[in-house]
């Protein structure tokens, strides 16, 4: 094919630059490395023959929320793609007490924390009344934007608090086990020590999505997000291949090329000028995470029934094991009681085959350790009984993500740590880091801001970029 332009991955940030330019008149050819498309949205049978797992995201909150994707539904780019949403969409269980359960409903999740429910309200909820017009300007921090100007009043309080450091935060603005046990669950998604700048923002930010469009799940497994992409992207005239992995620039002769892949890649395959090849080496990567899925012959035992309506599960105890954990983990260390982020899609999704389950924990970047027994102790801990469903179990560490998956460096799912240096300067400091100093290349996995996600900014912004530098069709 006579590309008008080439995209190098499709993970959800290369599936949504390859639709946007196809959409806007551009033949483009789309190339993966992997055997199927969707990178972080990839799913396939990893334990019994029927059972979908999701290789990596299940949890769509950023996707709905999302600028881009909001933008592919409205012109009916994801049609077929259902979202089923858990009963509740995320659970905290603590020892000896009644799990904290983050409903939809803003109010019945802060009436379960007694003192605590004005701060809740406070917070979370301020964030979450907020609406798409913040996470607009959350998930576009360099623009543009078309907001209404009290969304910057209402950005530079969430701003205030999100800055913080989560533990801070927490400890300020909570007083309960439970509200602050909370904080931490979400906010430990950041993958960051929750001693540092900004870890409280993410917390803050995903709470609030369970409020304003909840965290649900694609049908039948988050392939079906990304094969519907492939298939706008083919009825556009576009072309899709996998099992082709570019090694260098100059096997490409589009005038456009988009890449889906972090800085180590792009340092690899091209030959960059010697300034910008030292601002992308100076790029950190973040942890590493292992992962465990799981087909279990019933639901998890859960000693709490109430967590067995949540999509989402956080393990690990109080505001102080959790950060520990983490902290742990920034350190070097493996946590012996680590925080474990755990999926059971059956909650909200009959069609994958049964039960099943998955959970990860963070590790330091390219660990060897196999931490099966620490993530199903913590489960246990929550769940007695829960190994006794195990029919089987599929782990992988960072080496196995990063085989699968070359974006995954030393099995950092993030694509590089979300400090705030690194929010700053991801992967440059630049108005627009999406564009390189090659003539017609953009950059835009995850490895560029926002950030981590199956949103598809990065994608939808290289891609604008793209077609207002005059790529022709
Ligand atoms: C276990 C796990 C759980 C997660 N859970 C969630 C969740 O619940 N919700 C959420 O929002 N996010 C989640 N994430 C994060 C989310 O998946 C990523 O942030 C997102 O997929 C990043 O998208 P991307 O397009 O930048 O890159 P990726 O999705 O990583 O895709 C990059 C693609 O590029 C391909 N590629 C790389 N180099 C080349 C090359 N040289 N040639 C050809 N192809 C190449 C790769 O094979 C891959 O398919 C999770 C991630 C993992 C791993």
């Amino acid at each position: 094919m006579d590309a008008d332009a080439v995209v190098v991955g499709s993970g959800p940030n290369g599936l949504v630059a390859a639709v946007t330019l196809a959409r806007a008149g551009r033949r483009v050819l789309l190339l993966e490395a992997a055997e199927r498309f969707g990178g972080g949205l990839r799913s396939g049978e990893l334990t019994l023959p029927g059972r979908v797992h999701d290789l990596g995201a299940t949890v769509m909150a950023l996707a709905l929320a999302s600028p881009a994707f909001r933008e592919l539904k409205e012109v009916g780019s994801l049609k077929g793609v259902e979202f089923a949403h858990p009963a509740v969409p995320a659970a905290h269980p603590l020892d000896d007490r009644p799990a904290v359960l983050v409903h939809r409903d803003p109010r019945r999740t802060a009436e379960a924390l007694g003192r605590d429910a004005g701060a809740w309200l406070a917070t979370v909820g301020a964030t979450a009344r907020a609406g798409f017009p913040l996470v607009e300007l959350l998930l576009k921090p360099l623009g543009p934007w078309r907001v209404p100007p009290r969304t910057f009043a209402q950005a530079a309080r969430f701003g205030v608090a999100g800055a913080l450091p989560a533990t801070t935060f927490a400890r300020r603005a909570f007083s309960t086990v439970e509200g602050r046990a909370a904080i931490a669950g979400m906010a430990a998604h950041s993958m960051l020590d929750l001693r540092s700048p900004i870890s409280a923002g993410y917390g803050l930010l995903l709470a609030a999505l369970t409020h304003l469009v909840g965290w649900p799940l694609v049908r039948g497994g988050s392939q079906v997000l990304a094969d519907t992409l492939v298939a706008e992207l083919r009825s556009l005239g576009g072309e899709a291949v996998t099992g082709h992995r570019v090694r260098h620039l100059a096997e490409l002769s589009a005038p456009t090329v988009v890449l889906d892949v972090t800085p180590r890649e792009l340092l690899a395959m091209a030959d960059l000028p010697a300034g910008y090849r030292r601002r992308l080496e100076r790029f950190r990567y973040g942890p590493g995470v292992f992962k465990l899925d799981w087909a279990l012959d019933g639901p998890v035992p859960w000693r709490d029934p109430a967590v067995a309506g949540a999509g989402t599960v956080h393990l690990g105890g109080t505001l102080e094991e959790i950060a520990l954990s983490e902290a742990e983990t920034a350190a070097g260390r493996h946590s012996p009681r680590p925080y474990v982020l755990l999926v059971q899609p059956y909650a909200a999704d009959p069609t994958r085959g049964g039960h099943t389950l998955w959970a990860y924990c963070h590790v330091p970047n390219g660990s060897a350790v196999d931490m099966t027994d620490a993530v199903e102790t913590q489960i246990e801990r929550y769940a007695p009984g829960f190994r006794d469903r195990v029919l089987a179990r599929h782990a992988m560490g960072p080496a196995e993500l990063e085989a699968a998956n070359p974006n995954l460096v030393g099995g950092d799912i993030g694509g590089g740590l979300a400090s705030l240096t690194q929010f700053l300067r991801r992967p440059v400091w630049s108005p627009a880091p999406w564009r390189t100093p090659l003539p017609g290349v953009f950059l835009c996995s995850s490895s560029t801001p926002p950030g981590a996600g199956a949103h598809g900014m990065g994608g939808w912004q290289a891609a604008r970029l793209a077609l207002r530098s005059g790529a022709r069709p």
